[in-house]
């Protein structure tokens, strides 16, 4: 199960998963603000896993339920305690929807962005994996020109590429 945060970050973790794996999507979306915006990235993801013959769960866009989570956090700076919270909270998603569909492994696109910790991303992963009865699938998918090939992917596909992270916090 391939949590996918955006369209552009997943076209070169599916790419490269499916060359042994099975590989299904999970778009959480619900930290994305407003709801156009989530509409914009969800049909651009839409439009690559119709290129790449794929599979994606799409739960309901549910704002109200990460607000509730992550406003405490309001005031924190970008890739501070709330971004932290908010990796969980899509992972954790991601982790029982892995569960229900009968995947065995687990993994995220986040780390393709350089603005993220991956560190931070795959330690959260890995724990979450665990509680879950998972296998982590742990890539720092930035690394040997991973952002830059997706970008360019990204563009050759003609795929919706956003100018920030998502929240309204960010945005
Ligand atoms: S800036 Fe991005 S990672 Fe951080 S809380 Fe907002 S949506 Fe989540």
């Amino acid at each position: 199960m391939l949590h996918i945060c955006c369209a552009p970050d997943a076209a070169i973790p599916w790419t490269e998963l499916s060359q042994n794996m099975e590989v299904m999507g999970y778009f959480y979306g619900s930290n994305i603000h407003p709801s156009g915006e989530y509409d914009k990235r969800r049909s651009a993801l839409e439009g690559l896993m119709a290129h790449v013959n794929g599979q994606c769960i799409y739960p309901a866009h549910s704002p109200h339920l990460w607000l509730k989570t992550a406003s405490a956090l309001a005031d924190e700076p970008e890739g501070g305690k709330r971004c932290a919270l908010c990796f969980r909270i899509q992972l954790e998603h991601t982790a029982r929807a892995a569960v229900d569909s009968g995947c065995s492994h687990m993994c995220t696109t986040l780390t393709i962005s350089p603005h993220k910790d991956a560190a931070l991303i795959n330690s959260i992963g890995k724990e979450i994996a665990e509680n879950f009865g998972l296998i982590w699938i742990e890539r720092v998918w930035r690394k040997n020109n991973g952002f830059l090939n997706s970008v360019k992917a990204a563009k050759s596909l003609g795929l919706y590429r956003q100018n920030y992270c998502g929240c309204i916090f960010g945005l």
